[in-house]
């Protein structure tokens, strides 16, 4: 009787294991990066730049990696959300390192280029099969003793 109390206590432990690490982390992240993408639309670009820099310092201190999408959004010279047609410049140029094209993301308030090339079989990590945690499951051992 006492070892199936100390194997379900077991069980439960590693479902705790299972919860995301950082989660207050990235909930602020979250909510940083959507506060500045409101704000880099026309009214406070420098606050927009500030909420950005936040998420980075954020994601930098709790060492957690920002999902390549929103990453990518992101100046690294000026921190200011990069949005094409407004304050960012989009092209696709030849590329002479192994890969035929890249996209040239240019920010016109710093200057600075983000060249992502582009291949036809590359999956970001987050793309992958398996990477992403599903939701936790709930302990069905626990439900079926009561
Ligand atoms: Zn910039």
């Amino acid at each position: 009787m006492a070892k199936d109390h100390k194997k379900q206590f077991k069980h439960s432990s590693k479902h705790r294991s299972k919860q995301v690490t950082g989660a207050d982390a990235l909930v602020r992240m979250n909510y940083l990066y959507q506060a500045s993408s409101l704000f880099s639309q026309g009214a406070s670009p420098s606050l927009s730049r500030f909420y950005a820099q936040s998420m980075k310092t954020v994601a930098a201190r709790m060492v957690l990696r920002m999902d390549p999408q929103v990453k990518r959004t992101i100046c690294k010279g000026c921190c200011s959300l990069l949005i094409p047609g407004m304050n960012a410049l989009v092209e696709t140029k030849d590329s002479n390192a192994g890969v035929p094209h890249v996209i040239t993301t240019t920010c016109t308030l710093c200057s600075r280029t983000k060249n992502l090339p582009v291949t036809s079989n590359h999956a970001l990590f987050t793309e992958r099969v398996g990477v992403v945690v599903s939701k936790e499951e709930a302990p069905e051992d626990a439900s079926s003793k009561d």
